[in-house]
């Protein structure tokens, strides 16, 4: 599970992701200038006229709130986007100099020069306008027959989601395939199959009689029938009724996404002759040949109800009607690179109506989201070189150290734990893998062919090397070490299969972790997100995993009942949260990273004040040190997000908007006594009330 999701649409095949994150950048756009960060907590960001214990977020965050305007080319902006923002910079800086020093051919500066031109060269893309798409679109028009639709629907399989590390999954494709240790041999890596195939975000974007989403689905019916005609099609109009009619089906045989977050009911073995049997409709033998995978013999399906549904569709609905899907999806795939009649209105629909953005991020900004997703060891490697001073690393291995440390403790101190339990868990943290900074080995590029002036090819190329690469691993040692995660990345990460954390070297920068800032802020910001990521080690996914990363449940029947007591308290306390009259948080979507909130300030606090040995924290502004390491923790979150952003996020995303993990808080017993939070305030929480989960 990753700290935070950057994308709320995740298609990282598209640059929908660009929607989301960062603001314009200093020297690229007019900007005011930059304000210089302090060392430590920023007191000019925080709003000292409301009660810490009646608006939390609002007194941490409530001046930055206030003077912060959302730019047009953005949906939601952040501490993280600001980060990431100067991590993009970083990062196109490393670009340009490549692009200027012109590598060897075939070399991965070669490569990240011309993936990057190819992109930029708008007016080449406008020359070639659809001959990059057609001979696709022709073979899609081909299709005769349900047999040959079977083969053309696995040749679009590729490795575009991801369940449990980088959490995404949502594909357009019909399925998506996600390799990763096998949940009953962890050893080894395994082929995990989960259910897709429609455009729009969630199941719910279909199906939901809430009335802002009906009115989503009237748009999304005349962006159909546009990038239809944009294409050339006829008839337009029928078309996109029977796609979105094939979708709406679709979308009614999936799995919510609370369902999909329980790892046992996804841990389903079939074997390839199962599939005919299990979901029968689909041509099973020609949809593995032309996904390459005759040979893998098993494969663990995610969500079977999903598989068997799909695959009747297959069988029931027109082959005309699948054709059209297909060429629809593929449209949107690759739309951002096509012409800008296509490229803007995908983005108005994806970008605009969706997420509320009247503009699209500047096209260098893009081109640098393309090229870390395509090349994303190659540009990572100059990244860490550049960016991150061994110093960094020695001191947060130090945090990481000590937050491990105070984990111990906590564990050892539950009364309500048996020893067996306490024993395996203690036994996580001695095999956990925390990597800082960046990866111990790189991916290599060499067999994905990057042309100067073929952005199209390229990123049909580059999904295919990935696709390739991970067919590649079925089968073969799991490497426990590998990361997920790219060092340029403003991010962390869990991998529960790996029982590895990472931590990339572009989140271990100001704000989050500064050198120079004192330890109570330092804790607060990175410490708790370092406690949050060791957390997911323990939580209810963790828990289902041992410490070699084998799905096995190590908690016995009455640990279980407490933990998921506490759990359902939880829950309880953000169901109640609404950011609209109409629309509540999901306290069981969210449930997974709410814990990891809770557990990872607690032990960060205990860190904290273990590194003080038993000297008083330096105060800062008047602010004591446990007071710093509250609003350190609760600058963390300072967001502002459009609506339409916001009410995606709550129905999609699993982790919580920001204000309310900054209110996270509330259930900490330190900071009543730190702030003086009195019974009447808003945040109150009696004693009993607090979740404490370790
Ligand atoms: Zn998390």
């Amino acid at each position: 599970m990753k700290f935070r999701n950057k994308s709320l649409h995740p298609i990282l095949k598209s640059l929908a992701i660009c929607v989301l994150a960062l603001a314009v950048l200093p020297g690229y756009a007019q900007q005011a200038p930059p304000q210089p960060q302090p060392h430590g907590i920023n007191v000019a960001n925080m709003d000292r006229s409301v009660k810490p214990g009646d608006n939390w977020y609002l007194y941490c965050n409530g001046d930055w709130i206030k003077n912060t305007q959302l730019p047009p080319d953005r949906a939601r902006i952040s501490v993280f986007s600001t980060l990431a923002d100067i991590s993009d910079k970083q990062t196109a800086s490393l670009i340009e100099d490549v692009a200027k020093s012109k590598g060897a051919g075939g070399s991965g500066q070669q490569k990240i020069a011309d993936l990057y031109n190819s992109y930029m060269d708008e007016a080449a893309i406008e020359a070639r306008g659809l001959s990059p798409i057609e001979p696709q679109l022709k073979a899609i028009a081909a299709i005769g027959d349900k047999k040959t639709l079977a083969y053309a629907l696995g040749q679009t399989l590729r490795a575009d989601v991801d369940a449990l590390n980088n959490t995404n999954f949502h594909t357009s494709h019909l399925f998506g395939l996600w390799v990763a240790p096998g949940f009953n041999d962890s050893e080894h890596y395994a082929a995990y199959l989960l259910q897709g195939g429609v455009q729009l975000p969630d199941r719910e974007y279909y199906l939901s009689g809430n009335e802002h989403m009906k009115e989503v689905r009237t748009k999304y019916q005349t962006h159909v029938s546009t990038m239809l005609k944009l294409a050339g099609f006829t008839d337009t109009d029928a078309r996109a009724d029977r796609i979105i009619a094939l979708e709406h089906a679709i979308a009614e045989k999936h799995l919510s996404l609370a369902e999909n977050d329980d790892v046992h009911k996804a841990n389903n073995t079939w074997t390839q002759a199962d599939f005919s049997t299990k979901a029968p409709g689909l041509d099973w033998t020609e949809y593995f040949r032309g996904a390459g995978l005759t040979r893998q013999t098993s494969f663990i399906v995610w969500q079977p109800t999903a598989f068997a549904g799909e695959s009747a569709l297959v069988e029931s609905t027109p082959l005309d009607t699948w054709k059209d899907w297909m060429a629809y999806h593929l449209l949107e795939e690759y739309g951002p690179f096509l012409p800008s009649a296509i490229a803007d209105e995908r983005y108005a629909f994806f970008g605009k109506e969706l997420q509320g953005a009247p503009q699209q991020r500047p096209r260098w900004q893009r081109a640098v989201v393309i090229v870390n997703r395509q090349l994303g060891d190659d540009v990572g490697q100059l990244y860490a070189q550049r960016y991150f001073p061994p110093e960094s690393k020695a001191q947060a291995q130090q945090m990481v150290a000590n937050i491990i440390a105070a984990f111990r403790k906590r564990i050892d101190a539950l009364s309500w734990m048996d020893p067996k339990t306490k024993a395996e868990a203690q036994a996580k943290l001695t095999t956990l893998y925390v990597g800082i900074g960046y990866p111990e080995t790189w991916i290599d590029y060499s067999d994905y062919l990057v042309k100067p002036d073929d952005i199209f090819g390229n990123i049909w190329r580059g999904n295919l090397f990935q696709y390739d690469r991970q067919v590649g691993r079925l089968g073969k040692p799991v490497d426990r070490h590998e990361w997920s995660m790219d060092p340029q990345t403003v991010n962390a990460v869990n991998l529960p299969l790996q029982n590895a954390l990472n931590f990339p070297a572009a989140i271990l920068q100001p704000p989050f972790f500064d050198a120079q800032a004192p330890a109570a802020h330092n804790y607060g910001a990175i410490g708790s997100v370092i406690g949050h990521e060791i957390s997911h080690t323990f939580d209810n996914e963790g828990s289902a995993f041992d410490s070699k990363g084998q799905l096995r449940n190590w908690w016995t029947p009455s640990d279980l009942d407490h933990f998921e007591a506490a759990a359902a308290k939880l829950a309880a306390q953000y169901d109640a949260y609404a950011p609209f009259p109409d629309l509540h948080l999901n306290g069981k979507q969210t449930l997974a990273e709410n814990i990891a909130d809770v557990a990872g300030i607690a032990a960060s606090y205990d860190g904290y004040r273990a590194s003080l040995k038993g000297k008083t924290a330096p105060a800062q502004e008047g602010f004591a040190g446990d007071q710093q390491f509250f609003i350190a923790f609760g600058q963390n979150y300072a967001t502002k997000t459009r609506d339409a952003s916001l009410r995606q996020q709550v129905m999609v995303d699993p982790h919580s908007p920001g204000e309310y993990r900054a209110d996270t808080v509330r259930n900490i017993d330190a900071w009543y006594s730190a702030f003086d939070v009195q019974p009447g305030q808003t945040l109150y929480l009696a004693p009993d009330e607090r979740v404490r989960i370790w």
